[in-house]
C-alpha cells in the first residue's frame, strides 16, 4: 500500500467494473456526482460466462445508448434443450443476443468515463465501513458501491456454500461452418446429471460452452476437466456434437463455489452491494446480467434521492426485486441437475413450450 485518498464532495466510490459497476459509474456519472470506478485489471478481460444477454438486459442497455447488434452480437430468438437424446425447443418472449463479456464489458467502462466517471486501477484487498483498502492506496468514501462479481472481498465475503458447491467452466470453439450451422438463432441448455451446459454463438462466430457443474463430478474425473467433457458426451449425443468443434488442447477456464441462490438482505449506510454481491441468480436462467444492470441503476437512483444513507432501503428493494426470478431460477435449477427429473423436464416441455415461456419469463428482474 502506497498511498491514501479522499473522495472530493462525498462522491461515490465504485469496486469493480463488471455490468453491474459501470452502470451505476453511467448513471452517477451522468448526474454529475463524479464517481470513481475502480478495478483491478487494467486491461478488459473475457470473464468466464454463458455470453447470453436476455431480452431484458438488451432493454437495459439500450435504454443507456448501448445497442447490442451494433457490437455484433449474435441473435437469438429460440432456446433448445437437451437431455440425453431427449430435446425440445421453444421461442423466446423476445430477442436476446450472444456477446462475449470482453465486447461488453469494454464497450461499458468506455461509456462509463465518457459519462464522467474516473477509473482507477487498483485490486481492493479489504472493505471497512467507508474505506476500501487496495494494493495501491487506501480509498475513503462515504458511499462504497460494491460491485466485484464473483470475487468476494475481505470484510464483505459472501456465506459459504453446502459441501458440494457449483463450480463454472468455460471453453470457447473457434468459427466453424457446421457448428455455426447447428447453433445458428439459438441458446442451447444441455441438461447432464449434477449440472448443465449453456450453448451460443458469440460476435466473432465463436461458440461458447460455459458449464455449471457440482464440484464432486470433477473430481471424480480425476480433477481433468476434459476427461469431465468426454464422459458427459459419451452419455448425450446433442452435446458430443457440438464438443467434437472443440480441439483437445483448448484452454478452459474456471471458477469455483459459486453461491447460487444467495441474496443480500441488509446492509449497512454508505455500503450499497451490486451484482452478483447483491444476488446469484442460478446462470441457466441467463438473467445475472440484467440482474446486474438492474441493481447499478437501483443504486444509483436511490443515492441521488437520498445519498448515503439510502444503502439499507436499497439493498431491502433490491432483495424484493430479485425474489421471485432467483427463487424460479433455483428451482428449475435443481430440477434440471437430477438426472432423475431432467428427461420428463424437457419431455413437458417439448409438449407444452408455453410453459418454457412462462418460466422464462417468470425467471426475469423487473425494477
Ligand atoms: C457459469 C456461469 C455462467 C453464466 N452465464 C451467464 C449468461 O449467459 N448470461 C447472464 O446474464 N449471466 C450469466 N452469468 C452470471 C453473470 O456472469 C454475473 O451475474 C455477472 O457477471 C455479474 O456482474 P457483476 O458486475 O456483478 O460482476 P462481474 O461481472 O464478476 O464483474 C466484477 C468486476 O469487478 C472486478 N473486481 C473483482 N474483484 C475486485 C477487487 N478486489 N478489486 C477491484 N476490482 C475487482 C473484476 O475485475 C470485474 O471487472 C453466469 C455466471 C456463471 C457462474
Amino acid at each position: 500500500m502506497t498511498g491514501d485518498a479522499s473522495l472530493d464532495n462525498g462522491s461515490p466510490l465504485i469496486v469493480g467494473a463488471g455490468p453491474a459497476g459501470c452502470m451505476a459509474a453511467i448513471m452517477l456519472g451522468r448526474a454529475r456526482a463524479m464517481p470513481t470506478l475502480i478495478d483491478r485489471d487494467e486491461n478488459v478481460g473475457d470473464a468466464l460466462c454463458g455470453g447470453f444477454l436476455s431480452w431484458r438486459s438488451a432493454e437495459q442497455l439500450r435504454a443507456i445508448g448501448v445497442e447490442l447488434a451494433e457490437l455484433g452480437a449474435h441473435r437469438v430468438n429460440r432456446l433448445a434443450l437437451y437431455a440425453g437424446k431427449t430435446q425440445a425447443t421453444a421461442d423466446l418472449p423476445a430477442t436476446g443476443f450472444g456477446l462475449s463479456r470482453h465486447a461488453l464489458d469494454s464497450k461499458m467502462r468506455s461509456l462509463a468515463v465518457a459519462s464522467g466517471a474516473r477509473l482507477e486501477i487498483d485490486r481492493i484487498r479489504s472493505l471497512a465501513p467507508h474505506v476500501a483498502r487496495g494494493e495501491r492506496q487506501d480509498w475513503h468514501s462515504g458511499s462504497i458501491f460494491l460491485a466485484a462479481g464473483k470475487h468476494d472481498v475481505r470484510g464483505q465475503a459472501r456465506p459459504r456454500q453446502a459441501a458440494d458447491p457449483a463450480l463454472g467452466l468455460r471453453i470457447r470453439i473457434p468459427s466453424h461452418t457446421d457448428l455455426s450451422r447447428l447453433l445458428d438463432g439459438k441458446i442451447e441448455l444441455h441438461l447432464f446429471d449434477g449440472g448443465y451446459a449453456g450453448i451460443v454463438l458469440q460476435e466473432d462466430g465463436s461458440a461458447n460452452i460455459c458449464l455449471a457443474l457440482r464440484k464432486s463430478l470433477l473430481a471424480d474425473a480425476g480433477g481433468n476437466p476434459r476427461t469431465l467433457l468426454d464422459r458427459m458426451a459419451a452419455d448425450h449425443p446433442h452435446f458430443a456434437a457440438r464438443l467434437c468443434f472443440a480441439d483437445a488442447d483448448l484452454p478452459m477456464d474456471s471458477i469455483g463455489a459459486v453461491p447460487y441462490g444467495w441474496i443480500a438482505q441488509e446492509t449497512s449506510p454508505g455500503l450499497f452491494r451490486l451484482g452478483d454481491q447483491a444476488a446469484v441468480i442460478p446462470s441457466l436462467a441467463g438473467e445475472g446480467m440484467s440482474i446486474a444492470l438492474t441493481s447499478g441503476a437501483m443504486a444509483a437512483r436511490h443515492w441521488q434521492q437520498a445519498g448515503a444513507a439510502s444503502a439499507p432501503d436499497y439493498q431491502r428493494a433490491m432483495a424484493h426485486a430479485a425474489r421471485r426470478p432467483v427463487g424460479i431460477a433455483k428451482l428449475i435449477w435443481q430440477t434440471a441437475e437430477d438426472a432423475r427429473f431432467s428427461a420428463p423436464l424437457v419431455r413437458m416441455a417439448s409438449i407444452a413450450p408455453w410453459l418454457t415461456n412462462m418460466a422464462m419469463r417468470a425467471s426475469r428482474i423487473t425494477g
